[in-house]
């Protein structure tokens, strides 16, 4: 059985054969409702912080009278940050992919919406820009450990403090200047 630890291909793979044989229309829910700036902003201004928590099992929960999204003190960069992205994908979609939900509500089985969750949350991660504005939003340490966190956080306001520095970014990486410093 595939679960949330599996590698990307096989997590994309499971959740693309679930997809053909589901009804669509949830899949256009769930493909249209995306992990965005603009749903982080909105939690942010809703008080949700992130919090690392040494006494639990699990890597990542939600409580969501708090509100705070639970992360596990141990983890690694790469998983912590997947992990941050599984609990925003299950907060993006709090009735179809609820990890609390029964399948009255919602036409999945929990490990089928805990992999689709996953899915959600990886692919997110996986864009630099979503990943810097979750880091810095909830005030977490940044992690360089792959190519989308390079380029989340290769730019940080202390290297565009040199004006010759800025101009050279600039040309390398045109499309990531657009970031406040
Ligand atoms: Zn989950």
């Amino acid at each position: 059985m595939i679960t949330v630890n599996d590698s990307w291909p096989e997590i994309e793979q499971y959740v693309l054969e679930l997809e053909k044989r589901t009804d669509q229309e949830i899949w256009q829910a769930l493909h249209q409702c995306k992990i965005s700036k603009y749903f982080i902003d909105r939690l942010v201004g809703k008080k949700w912080k992130v919090l690392y928590n040494s006494d639990t099992i699990l890597v990542g929960s939600i409580h969501v009278t708090e509100p705070i999204i639970y992360l596990a003190d141990h983890l690694k960069p790469h998983q912590r940050d997947i992990t941050l992205f599984h609990e925003l994908a299950h907060l993006r979609h709090p009735i179809l992919l609820s990890s609390l939900v029964d399948t009255r509500i919602t036409p999945f089985e929990k490990n089928e919406r805990e992999i689709i969750v996953e899915y959600f949350g990886r692919k997110a991660r996986a864009d630099s820009e979503l990943l810097r504005h979750a880091v810095l939003s909830f005030g977490l340490e940044q992690h360089v450990y792959d190519q989308a966190s390079y380029a989340a956080f290769r730019l940080t306001p202390e290297q565009l403090n040199f004006s010759f520095a800025a101009d050279d970014y600039k040309e390398r990486f045109p499309l990531i200047m657009n970031f406040r410093v």
